[in-house]
């Protein structure tokens, strides 16, 4: 990889390879956790180098070295391999796919965005939101008897870390922070506060991280509370979680949050309890938008959502089927369609069987998967299809959202 020029803003630097067009996806979206200097990567044309945008002040020699190893890393390890599609389906809505779904909730006043990866929503959108969770906790309690739960959005540290997500996602991780429990320290960041235009926060040395996280992926919180237990015949537990991801910059209205919601699904058991419930689960999700069996679509025949399940994009998880996709056609804020994952079907194998101590029935540690389905991705996905004009929806799911 040679850097070829260096000015003041930029530099270019070759790819080991020409990558695939999702993976040079992947190389830009990442790029923002690479260094504070890096304002973006941008993949050129030929997907063969990459144009590093420097914020002024960088020390090009080092931040170049971190794109470098970045570059190496993204190119190998996320080499193309062939999506295995599961099922499709057909869209039937035939009008045009609705671009600026986001900008047009707020406009209606049906959604607030914070501006840092949080909103808030009402009348249609969280009735539509409502019902995608309801309805498919519905359906998992008919085919798993899954009974619905309750888990904290908190999380700590040695359970994160128990469950690998230091290992595999370290830049999405929030961690909570409080005042010292110190009296001069206390006083200080309140009178600092007391007449401010706007949050003084307290320095660093005043603020005592203890290792409680918020917590960023559906299931964790519900390992420990399995450790011991025995599961001869296999159980589903189900329950809506909220999630938060640091995504840095790349937040972006309903597809890409800070915080979120997923409707989660849990199983555990022997191994093949486990995956006779993955197989069941994919027909399922496709269940939930068959337009005799869901009442979000309605007997009318409309088929609104949905697209593709196929294999997620990480090589070993392909390879090892251990991680599907639901992906669901939506526009790109320059109008083109694109997939937007909408939901994972993920098996673990024994892996948390193991490190929390739970069990089968032969007494060996027991194998888990789960089922997430991001809410407000979901929402996203359905207005992208059926647009503002209530006319467009199905009309049994019309009255419960605009009704
Ligand atoms: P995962 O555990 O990564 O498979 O995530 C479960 C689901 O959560 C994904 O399929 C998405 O639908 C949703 N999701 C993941 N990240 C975000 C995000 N930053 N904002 C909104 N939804 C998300
Ligand atoms: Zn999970």
């Amino acid at each position: 990889m040679n850097k070829h020029s260096t000015d003041f803003n930029q530099i270019v630097l070759d790819l080991p390879r020409q990558v695939d067009t999702e993976v040079a996806g992947d190389i830009e979206k990442e790029s923002v956790f690479v260094s504070p200097w890096i304002e973006r990567i941008k993949v050129n044309e030929d997907r063969s180098s990459v144009n590093v945008e420097l914020r002024p002040g960088a020390n090009v020699e080092e931040v170049a070295g971190k794109a470098r190893r970045y570059l190496d890393v993204m190119a190998k390890q996320l080499s193309g391999f062939e999506i295995k599609v599961f099922i499709e389906t057909k869209r039937k809505d035939t009008g045009p796919y609705q671009l600026g779904v986001n900008e047009g909730l707020i406009e209606r006043g049906w959604m607030h965005d914070y501006g840092k990866g949080q909103v808030a929503y009402s009348g249609p959108v969280l009735k539509l939101a409502r019902l995608i969770n309801e309805r498919s906790g519905e359906l998992y309690a008919q085919a798993f008897g899954a009974k619905d739960g309750h888990f904290p959005a908190m999380v700590d540290a040695d359970t994160l870390q128990k469950c690998g997500y230091f290992d595999s996602h370290p830049n999405a991780v929030t961690f909570l922070g409080n005042v010292v429990e110190d009296i001069d320290a206390l006083e200080e960041f309140r009178v600092a506060n007391s007449c401010s235009e706007g949050a003084i926060l307290p320095p660093h040395e005043h603020i005592h991280v203890d290792g409680m996280c918020l917590n960023p992926a559906a299931c964790f919180p519900c390992y420990p509370t399995l450790t011991g237990k025995t599961f001869a015949d296999g159980a589903a537990y189900s329950w809506l979680g909220r999630v938060f991801r640091y995504e840095s910059r790349n937040i972006n209205g309903l597809d890409r949050l800070y915080e979120f919601n997923v409707r989660e699904l849990v199983f555990v058991g022997s191994e093949d309890y486990v995956r006779s419930c993955r197989a069941k689960a994919l027909p399922i999700v496709e269940d939930a938008r068959q337009p005799d069996r869901h009442r979000l679509h309605g007997a009318d025949g409309d088929d609104p959502f949905f697209a593709t399940v196929s294999a997620a994009k990480k090589f070993w998880q392909a390879a090892q089927e251990v991680k599907n996709e639901i992906k669901i056609p939506a526009l790109s804020s320059d109008g083109s369609v694109k997939q937007l994952a909408c939901g994972s079907i993920n098996l673990h194998g024994n892996f948390f069987g193991k490190r929390f101590g739970f069990n089968d029935g032969a007494g060996e540690p027991a194998q888990t998967g789960c089922v997430g389905l991001g809410i407000e991705r979901w929402v996203l996905a359905a207005f992208t299809q059926h647009g503002f004009d209530e006319r467009r929806w199905p009309e049994s799911v019309r009255e419960k959202l605009f009704g």
